[in-house]
């Protein structure tokens, strides 16, 4: 048994090793960074969640990731509410514990946003969780694209990259409507197709990558801007080409409304108000 825990303890990756590798891929706590993160990548990270929000703010000058909270989602306007968004609600499971650990911290600034908020901490966080609406869920996207800012995938792959949405939203993808209880009542919000195949990207901003090894994860850091305009580009050549395939997915309703109405670009806005 001993041997196996020291085997394990071994292959931890500890604090600095990650902040070396962040280091290496440019990042030296100028930068504003969307991050998606997958704790389990690393095989074990020594102090869990706790360091990689740690370490990552440390190297970073505005730190944001997508705190999303699926169970407050109601498919019809008429449904009854069952969950209701706060500040401090738990982060959906499958947003990994980064947001989470960041939501915990008093110092985390969170949009309003009932389903699709994010958290941030840093220099512009209050910027970035301000630049959202009902109706521009990844304007906090959009914020950090104005900052010239990066998106960084720790051991994460592309299904899980919310800096795409962004690009769809400029690119003017349909978005389909799903509702939420805010403030008392139930409102209508603005919602993407799935991201299962954005991986569909990948091909086209090869160029764009930094790319590091963290102990078993690999870490890439994209410049936002670049990232999401060849996102634009891909999208105006093959507007469907970010949609998945599956039959029972609301991608489909997404696709058909694309062969109805095509793509209405909309424009960045440097500033909401
Ligand atoms: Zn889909």
């Amino acid at each position: 048994m001993e041997s196996v825990f020291n085997l394990m303890n071994k292959s931890a990756v500890a604090a600095a090793e990650l902040d070396a590798g962040l280091a290496k891929l440019g990042l030296d706590g100028t930068q504003h960074v969307l991050a998606h993160a997958s704790l389990r990548s690393f095989g074990r990270l020594e102090g869990g969640a706790r360091t990689l929000v740690d370490v990552l703010a440390a190297r970073t000058a505005t730190l944001a990731a997508p705190a999303f909270t699926y169970a407050t989602m109601l498919y019809r306007p008429t449904d009854p509410v069952h969950a209701r968004f706060t500040r401090d609600r738990r982060v959906s499971r499958e947003l990994g514990r980064l947001p989470q650990e960041m939501v915990e911290r008093a110092a985390a600034q969170r949009s309003f946003h009932p389903t699709l908020s994010f958290v941030a901490l840093g220099e512009q966080a209050e910027y970035v969780t301000r630049r959202q609406s009902l109706g521009q869920p990844y304007g906090p996207v959009g914020a950090l694209y104005e900052l010239g800012g990066y998106s960084l995938m720790v051991g994460t792959d592309w299904d899980s990259n919310t800096a795409i949405h962004y690009g769809e939203y400029l690119a003017g993808v349909p978005y389909l409507s799903r509702w939420a209880e805010l403030n008392g009542a139930v409102a209508e919000m603005a919602f993407p197709n799935c991201s299962a195949d954005f991986g569909n990207l990948a091909p086209y901003v090869h160029d764009l990558a930094s790319v590091v090894r963290v102990g078993q994860s690999t870490l890439q850091l994209y410049p936002l801007r670049d990232l999401v305009d060849r996102a634009v580009t891909l999208l105006q050549a093959d507007p469907k080409a970010l949609l998945c395939r599956s039959r029972s997915c609301r991608c489909q309703q997404v696709g058909a409304l694309i062969d109805r109405e095509g793509l209405r670009p909309r424009a960045h806005q440097a500033e909401l108000n």
